[in-house]
This record gives C-alpha cells, structure tokens and sequence, in this order.
C-alpha cells in the first residue's frame, strides 16, 4: 500500500493550484489524470481579465484574487525555470459612439481608476482591422500559458512521483474510518477537481452545474499582425507567432468534439472587423465547470469527509484557482471553514 496524505483528481488548473500548495505544506499528494488532449483549462485562452465587459464593472472578487493569482504564477515561474504569465493589454474595440462614452463614463469612477484606461484610442490598422469608434484597454491584464504551465507542473509532480496517469474509477473508492483507500494508494480524503466530469461522479453528481461547452481557433492573419488581446464579441490574443480567437457558448452539448458550426459562428465574428484573410491552423473545443449562481464549489460530502470537491471555477479559473486552492488547504490543514459563498452547503436543504 502506498500512503500519502491526499488523492487529487484532475490536473487541470484547480488539481495543480490546490497540489502545490498542498505539496508546499508538506503534505504527500497523488495527482490522477487521464490526461485527454482538450480540457477546459488545456485549450482555455488564459486571459485574466479583472473588468466584466458587458456591464464594465470590476470582476468578482478582483481586488482580492489578482495578486495572490500572479504571485503564484511568478513563483511557479522561478521554480519551474519558464515563463507562463504575461501581461498583456486587453483592448476592447467600441462598437458605437454610445460605447465610447460609456467606457469614458465608467474610467472615471473611482472604482474603476485601477482597472480602465480612459483615453480612447485607435492603435491598429483600421485597413485590416476595422475599430471606426475608436478602442480603449483594460490596465493591470495578462494571459497564462495555461497549456504551458500545466505541463510543466506536471512534469514537476512526476519528478516528485506524484503523479499517475490513469482514468479514477468511482466504484475503486474504499472508505475506512479514517480514511480512504483507492487501488493501492491510502490517503486521509480524495479531493475531486475533475472539472465538469464531477458530473459522472456519484458523489457529487447533484452539484448544479450549468455547464457551457466552447470552442476555439488557432490563427493567423495573411497581413494583419499586432501585440495585444482584441475583444469585440469575440477575444484575439497573440500566441506563439500565431493566434487564439474564441470563444463559443453552449448551453446543451457537453463534450470535446469541435463542429463546424462552432467555427463558422468565430468566423463570422471575428470577419466583421477583421478585414484579411484568415488562416486556420487548429481548432479546439472543451467544456467549463459553470455554476448555476457562478461561483465555485468547494467542500466536503455531507456524509464522507473523507470526499471533498474542488470546482465551479467557471470562466475564470486562472484568476480564481490560486486563491481558493488556499482555502481548501486552510480548511484541511486549519479547519478554517470555507466563504459561505463558495461552500457547496449552500446548496443543501
Ligand atoms: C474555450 C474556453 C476558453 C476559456 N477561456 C478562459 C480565459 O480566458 N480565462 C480563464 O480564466 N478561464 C477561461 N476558461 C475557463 C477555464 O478553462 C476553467 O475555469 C478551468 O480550466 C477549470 O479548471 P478545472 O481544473 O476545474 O477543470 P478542467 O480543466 O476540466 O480539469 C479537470 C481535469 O480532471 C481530469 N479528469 C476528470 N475526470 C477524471 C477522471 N475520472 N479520472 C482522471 N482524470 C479526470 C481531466 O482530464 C482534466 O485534466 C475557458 C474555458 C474554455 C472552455
């Protein structure tokens, strides 16, 4: 029997936060993944944008989640000898006078100073890229290479040995009195951050997900280049010579599989504004933990507190990943209770 202190399944950005820094208190962890090609958070575009731009308000939990999220990625960087965070500006693109103003309106309350550039700008060529009212950025935005970092992170637990690549059978879990075992391993609990696959899992399966599938590209541009990320109903980052342009929401279909429609409705948005060709290099599609209330879903099984769930991280799992991952340590290693808003108790009758 091989004994660590807890079993974590999924590697994805909620696995990899929560094993680091259990791992730096010490703890023996195992991370299991069956390590498909597209997840949620291997084909997520990374951004971290702190301003919601629909409504141009700050994004929840911003003022307390952007700073212990980039300080944990620039460790990892010095640990791990590569760069997975980058600042980037995100430049959104007015589609009206009415836009511009309010952008303007917005960049001068005092709650936004930190986060809205108030100038109005046009800073691409309007002959390939089309931004007639102008455009303005986000400050204080970047982008995680997630895909990068995770599989970095994950060559880090291999050389630790604490990583398996295998597919977590439900029916294998063995709960004892003080613990839990699955096939040869024992451990005080599992924590499951699968991602929106907690819905096969038996334990959890009654969490209300209200999952949104997406889907993105991989481009490039016969003349157009630039250095920023571009909204305009759909995001256009720069990444590794190429381009990422997504993304899609679906409400309905939950797996991986790309489709066509899915890429004609990228292009079709992005072809209003972006006036050159546009090459297709690759196409990816993979599913969001989203929550009915869109917040994340942590805690322990209400009858086996030996099973914990680690989740709903939503559309914003690079901002939010590091800091909940903290939670759960304090609540395992401290008995710190949870936020209320994020306890999956809120949910129990
Ligand atoms: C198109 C798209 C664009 C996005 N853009 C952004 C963005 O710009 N910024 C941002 O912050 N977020 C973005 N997101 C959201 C972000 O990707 C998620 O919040 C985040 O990835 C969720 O991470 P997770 O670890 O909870 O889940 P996942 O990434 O799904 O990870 C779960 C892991 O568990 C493994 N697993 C599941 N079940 C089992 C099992 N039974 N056995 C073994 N392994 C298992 C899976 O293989 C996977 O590796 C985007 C998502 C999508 C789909």
């Amino acid at each position: 029997m091989k004994l660590v202190d807890y079993i974590i399944v999924g590697q994805g950005l909620a696995g990899s936060t929560l094993a680091f820094k259990l791992m730096r208190q010490n703890q023996q962890v195992v991370v299991i993944d069956e390590e498909k090609e597209f997840t949620s958070s291997k084909i997520a575009a990374g951004l971290c944008n702190p301003v919601v731009f629909k409504r141009l308000t700050k994004s929840w939990m911003i003022d307390e989640v952007l700073d212990v999220s980039k300080n944990f990625y620039r460790n990892q960087e010095e640990l791990l000898k590569d760069q997975f965070y980058f600042d980037l500006p995100i430049y959104k693109l007015f589609t009206s006078e009415k836009e511009q103003a309010f952008w303007k309106q917005k960049s001068n309350e005092p709650e936004l100073f930190d986060w809205l550039n108030p100038k109005t700008e046009y800073p691409f060529d309007q002959e390939k890229l089309e931004h007639p009212f102008g455009a303005s950025h986000v400050l204080n935005s970047g982008f995680l290479d997630t895909n990068k970092w995770l599989s970095a992170f994950k060559e880090y637990l291999i050389e630790k040995q604490s990583f398996l690549t295998s597919t977590f059978n439900y029916d294998d879990i063995q709960l004892t009195d003080d613990g839990v075992i699955w096939k040869e391993y024992q451990a005080k609990k599992i924590i499951f951050c699968e991602g929106y696959q907690t819905i096969n899992n038996p334990y959890f399966d009654w969490l209300p997900f209200k999952l949104t599938k997406g889907e993105t590209l991989t481009v490039n541009f016969k003349n157009l280049n630039f250095k920023s990320a571009i909204n305009k109903g759909v995001f256009i980052l720069p990444h590794n010579g190429n381009y990422k342009l997504g993304a899609t929401y679906n409400w309905d279909d939950f797996d991986e599989k790309i489709t066509e429609e899915g890429k004609e409705n990228l292009l079709e948005r992005a072809g209003r504004f972006i006036k050159d060709e546009i090459i297709i290099i690759e196409h990816k599609a993979g599913v969001r933990p989203t929550v009915k209330d869109r917040r994340p879903l942590i805690g322990e099984h209400m009858d086996h507190e030996q099973l914990l769930v680690f989740n709903g991280l939503g559309t914003k799992g690079v901002m939010l990943a590091p800091y909940f991952a903290e939670k759960v340590v304090n609540l395992l290693l401290h008995q710190q209770p949870l936020p209320e808003e994020v306890n999956i108790n809120r949910f129990l009758e």
